[in-house]
């Protein structure tokens, strides 16, 4: 492939843009600035430096942010500013995705792609992967409630009509820590569903992180509104 198209693939842009770039001798390979926007060069494992940061190629990103709070996880945002806003522009240029949802008071382990099959993947409520939630509860967390969410509690929907039957959901795992603390480990991915959990058993959520995400766990190295590269889905399994 080359080089202009490249950088237009990764999100830098229009090609006439990126091979701009390319000319005004902003990009290099190795060390070694390119100026010829047809300079062909095999993209798998390709890392290149653009005006002095270095980006890796990948045909499909996955992208591992620690969201702070303050930002809401949609693309039109209706009172914070948005998820986006926290990745670089080329990421935002590419259609990055978040997998899922976290409130805007949810802080934590927030995956991106622009890869529309990984998205089905992972959010379809077949695959089942486990994601694991931290609570801060305004109530000292008992033992009946640790049983209760393990055993199934009943959701209703927030707007549901009178003869809706409520939802019946579980947590796969459930432990206490501190005195406030619950650590959940949930399957699906329901409207506010770690909130209304606790709610459903009598107690109430103050603060909300999510510490992993099938096998990948939030790195303790990547602070708040920080953001990272990941090599692949494969690290999620
Ligand atoms: N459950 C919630 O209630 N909020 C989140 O952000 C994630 C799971």
């Amino acid at each position: 492939m080359n080089l202009a198209q490249i950088l237009f693939t990764q999100g830098f842009g229009t090609r006439r843009i990126c091979a701009g770039l390319i000319q005004h001798g902003e990009v290099a390979i190795d060390g070694v600035a390119i100026d010829d926007p047809h300079y062909e060069v095999e993209p798998k494992g390709l890392i290149f430096r653009v005006s002095g940061k270095d980006w890796p190629y990948f045909e499909k990103a996955l992208v591992l942010l620690n969201k702070p709070t303050g930002y809401e996880c949609s693309q039109k945002p209706k009172h914070h500013p948005s998820v986006m806003a926290l990745l670089p522009p080329p990421l935002r240029e590419r259609d990055m995705q978040p997998i899922g949802r976290l409130d805007e008071d949810t802080t934590g382990l927030l995956l991106f792609t622009d890869d529309g099959k990984l998205i089905h993947k992972l959010t379809s409520p077949k695959h089942h992967v486990p994601k694991v939630y931290e609570a801060l509860c305004k109530h000292p967390v008992t033992d009946e409630q640790v049983a209760a969410l393990l055993a199934g509690v009943e959701l209703r929907e927030p707007d549901a009509k009178p003869h809706h039957r409520p939802e019946q959901v579980r947590a796969e795992g459930a432990e206490r820590f501190d005195t406030h603390g619950l650590r959940l480990t949930l399957t699906e991915g329901k409207y506010h569903q770690v909130k209304r959990m606790v709610a459903a058993v009598g107690n109430r959520v103050e603060g909300l992180h999510r510490s992993a995400f099938g096998a990948l766990v939030l790195p303790s190295d990547l602070a708040p509104g920080q953001w990272r590269f990941l090599p692949g889905p494969e690290v999620l399994y």
